[in-house]
């Protein structure tokens, strides 16, 4: 098993400064195919979900200040994946938890109840939001950052005290938080950071309201952050089960640069990534994908909705069985 990185979101600026000049070829149908693996292990009624079809575009070139522009992504495939032996929910292991950090404000952060709800219909796990925490003033090493003048704490102070309280039954615990954050006094910020050997993270909504740049929040916002919460939290707790950035198609596991790119992504998985979750998780993915619909619907994200309604009318009827 290859170790496992610290992984950061990174404040773009830095990373191209550090990592430019990689050059990204963009995988072939057959190493796509081959990355998902053989279809045919599978149930018959789960095989069809991990078939790309027309809605798993594959991955576009990377364009100009681009994660792919800055990072070489060696890939994952399943079979890869698979090998390497990550930690798997069991009966032992099967809670996600979600940690406030600090005050989460009706009015100005993205509701706890329906990232909850979102995280524990994307993986087909509990969610268990725990009690807040509310750090003092100088606890996680605070500092006011020098261009926005406003707090943040030290990413690296909070994963050590995540991990002195890893609940037994924790799949993983995220601390999520309205604080800025930062990595260590050479960076700007970042949105997040997580330890997958400790299997902590800590995640900023911050930057996701306008009113962080003191810019006017139009009549979307409130949507629009949950949205992009839902994202970064299901992106980096699945980077906690052992999924690499993926490189194969559209994916919610593409690397992301700026909150730009970020949001030119899917909420969903890719059959390469979907096939590791299923993996990791044991869920059954015609019930997560009847779940996904249901929440999307409620959101009125209507696209989502549309896109996971077309998955489902691929599962041969009747489909009410269930993976191993
Ligand atoms: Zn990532
Ligand atoms: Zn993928």
């Amino acid at each position: 098993m290859r170790p496992l990185p610290l992984l950061r979101l990174l404040a773009p600026a830095l990373v191209a400064v550090a990592t430019a000049g990689a050059a990204f070829e963009r995988p072939s149908e057959n190493e796509r195919l081959g990355a998902i693996g053989n279809r045919y292990e599978e149930p018959e009624f789960v095989r069809e979900l991990f078939r790309p079809d027309a809605d798993f575009p594959p991955i576009a070139t990377p364009r100009r200040g681009d994660w792919l522009m800055f990072h070489r992504e060696p890939g994952q495939t399943f079979d890869e994946y698979r090998a390497a032996g990550f930690a798997r929910a069991d009966e032992q292991r099967r809670l996600i938890y979600l940690l406030p950090l600090g005050e989460f404000p009706a009015d100005d952060a993205p509701s706890l109840a329906r990232l909850r709800d979102y995280a524990a219909a994307f993986f087909q796990a509990e969610v268990r939001v725990l009690p807040a925490y509310f750090p003092h003033d100088l606890e996680f090493d605070p500092r006011e950052n020098e261009f926005t003048h406003k707090r943040q704490r030290l990413t690296r102070a909070i994963l050590g005290w995540l991990h002195a309280r890893l609940p037994a039954d924790a799949l993983c615990l995220l601390a999520v938080t309205m604080d800025d954050l930062y990595p260590d006094k050479e960076w700007n910020f970042v949105f997040g950071q997580a330890s997958l050997e400790d299997r902590v993270g800590v995640y900023s909504f911050a930057r996701y309201d306008p009113a962080f740049f003191d810019e006017k929040r139009g009549p979307a916002w409130r949507d629009t952050a949950l949205r992009r919460a839902g994202k970064i939290l299901t992106h980096e707790t699945a980077h906690m089960f052992g999924l690499y950035h993926c490189i194969y198609f559209d994916c919610v596991m593409n690397g992301a640069n700026s909150l730009a790119e970020s949001d030119a992504q899917p909420l969903h998985a890719c059959p390469v990534c979907l096939r590791k979750l299923q993996h990791a998780l044991r869920f059954d993915p015609v019930r997560r994908y009847r779940e996904l619909h249901a929440f999307y619907r409620d959101r009125q994200w209507f696209e989502d909705a549309d896109w996971v309604a077309r998955q489902l009318k691929r599962v041969p009827v009747p489909a009410l069985g269930r993976p191993e």
